[in-house]
């Protein structure tokens, strides 16, 4: 029997995913999409994570789609308002239509003697493997594991009688009321959940072994509130919209270029927040330049706020063990604790766990490099989605997905059916995908694809400069097109001439 072919088939429908689908909606409605979802529902990240005060640390009206205008003022949203935006979206576009939830892409295999992908997916209710081809492939499938977050081993874990919880896992029925609550982290998650688990438990304490920078920004947008009662939501969005790119690249090339300015400046709105004595220089001035890791963005100064009326407190310093009723420093100080919140991280994966082969040989994700960061290199028709580590991510989501609308409307107009970056020279330096010194990303870099050091293979950490590229720029610059179902890999072929350009 024929296995069911589709001109494009998305893979995952969170944010990227679902946005992914509307575009083609949008662009080219004569395509057939299907959208595999590997759980019962979407929204991916905001779907999944559920631990108390879950928001975003970007604003709205960058993190949203270009497509879809944010209607509030409140640029920082919870995560339950986040979900309700996608699915929103999706419907509005048919996209919840299209999406087959409980599949999870297991493997994708490219034939060249066909010109198109062989998919497989296991169906979570019946165990089957459900096949499947597709023109194009576009993995927006996140960069985490879903199944388990990243926490690492903590001595004397197993004599702790009080209760354990991931932030990625997080009980429905736990109730922090009352509890003295030690929260392991200093990363994002921490200090959103430190001021929400504040309000009602007896007290929070932030256990880090080493500080982040963390700068409050305000929530209420009056530039948006105003611009909305004189112009229509689509111009007040496309405006705000611009003024957030370009205050957070502003922040983001100070804190690069003129890191001892910024880290003065973040430490000195720090101390401001907080109250006589409390110790800045230990808790809250990193050893690392800023932005060498994420800054974390706090709404209203909730967190200073915590830290001020004293329901939260930070302690900088490393856990020896676990013991039965807390959590024992190498200071020889004990933390007493009922629950324990992991706040260590994420455990990165790159195409959601997805073995990637062409024509019987796997590609090695590690040794591949990247084209305009949405491709890789001699693997055919396919795109994968990775947005900002510096700003929000649906801003480079928005731009992937146009730039594969055009790239289908060029080899549409064209008639080609295969469309191949061509694999730079072997022998140049390549260097890791993400940027980031953090521990979390470290620890995975050797399985994300590589980036060159000039465009296309250069992923660039920078809206204006990807506008210009992705959005601007050629569809064909160092591509090989091919018209038919013929071994294109390596090799640029159009009728036996090359049409690279
Ligand atoms: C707690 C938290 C807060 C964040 N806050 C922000 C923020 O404020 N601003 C920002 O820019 N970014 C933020 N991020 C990053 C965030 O992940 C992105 O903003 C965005 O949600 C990513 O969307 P995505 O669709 O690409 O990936 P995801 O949200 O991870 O969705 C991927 C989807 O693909 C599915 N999938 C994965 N593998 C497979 C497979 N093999 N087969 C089928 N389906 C698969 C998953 O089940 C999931 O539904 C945050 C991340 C976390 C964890």
């Amino acid at each position: 029997m024929e296995n069911e072919h589709v001109d494009v088939l998305i893979v995952g429908a969170g944010l990227s995913g679902v946005g992914a689908a509307c575009h083609l909606q949008r662009s080219l409605p004569n395509k057939t999409v299907a959208v595999l979802e590997a759980r019962q529902d979407m929204g991916g990240t905001w779907d999944l994570f559920r631990y108390p005060g879950v928001r975003s640390d970007s604003d709205m009206f960058t993190l949203g789609y270009s497509f879809a205008p944010w209607g509030e003022d409140k640029g920082i949203a919870p995560g339950a308002s986040i979900l309700s935006y996608i699915r929103e979206t999706a419907s509005r576009y048919g996209v919840d239509r299209l999406i087959r939830f409980g599949h999870r892409v297991e493997r994708a295999q490219w034939s060249s003697e066909e010109s198109r992908w062989h998919v497989e997916a296991l169906r979570a209710d019946t165990g089957e493997t459900v096949h499947l081809t597709c023109g194009f492939l576009h993995a927006c499938t996140g960069y985490y594991r879903y199944d388990e977050g990243y926490t690492p081993e903590f001595g004397g874990r197993e004599r702790f009688t009080g209760t354990i919880v991931h932030p990625q896992h997080w009980p429905e029925d736990l109730d922090c009321t009352g509890k003295r609550v030690v929260v392991i982290g200093s990363g994002a998650t921490a200090v959103t959940l430190v001021p929400a688990l504040a309000e009602h438990a007896e007290h929070v304490t932030m256990l880090q072994r080493s500080p982040s920078y963390i700068l409050s920004i305000p929530n209420y947008d009056p530039i948006a509130a105003r611009l909305r009662k004189r112009l229509s939501p689509k111009m007040t969005y496309s405006i705000v919209r611009w003024k957030n790119v370009l205050a957070t690249l502003a922040i983001y090339q100070l804190s690069r270029k003129a890191p001892g300015m910024m880290r003065r400046f973040f430490v000195r709105e720090a101390t401001r927040q907080l109250p006589q004595g409390f110790d800045v220089g230990k808790h809250l001035s990193p050893s690392y330049e800023p932005w060498d890791q994420r800054l974390c963005l706090v709404p209203e100064h909730d967190f200073f706020n915590a830290m001020r009326d004293g329901s939260a407190s930070i302690v900088t310093d490393r856990i020896d063990t676990f013991t039965e009723t807390g959590i024992a420093l190498a200071s020889g100080e004990h933390l007493d604790a009922d629950v324990v919140i992991t706040a260590t991280g994420l455990s990165l994966l790159a195409l959601g766990g997805m073995t990637v082969s062409i024509d019987g040989a796997e590609v090695d994700l590690g040794k591949a490099v990247t084209y305009k960061g949405m491709m890789l290199s001699g693997v055919p028709n396919a795109a994968f989605t990775f947005g900002y580590t510096n700003a929000s991510w649906t801003l480079r989501a928005d731009l992937v997905s146009e730039y594969v609308c055009r790239l289908l409307k060029y080899m549409d107009a064209h008639d080609y059916a295969v469309a191949t970056p061509v694999a730079p020279d072997p022998s140049a330096a390549t260097e890791p995908f993400i940027d980031l010194k953090s521990g979390y990303v470290q620890r995975s870099l050797a399985f994300f694809p590589r980036q060159g050091a000039t465009d296309p293979w250069r992923v660039h950490q920078n809206y204006l400069k990807d506008l210009r590229l992705l959005k601007h720029g050629p569809v064909d610059d160092a591509i090989s097109f091919a018209r038919s179902a013929r071994r294109t890999t390596g090799a640029a072929d159009h009728g036996g001439v090359p049409v690279t350009v």
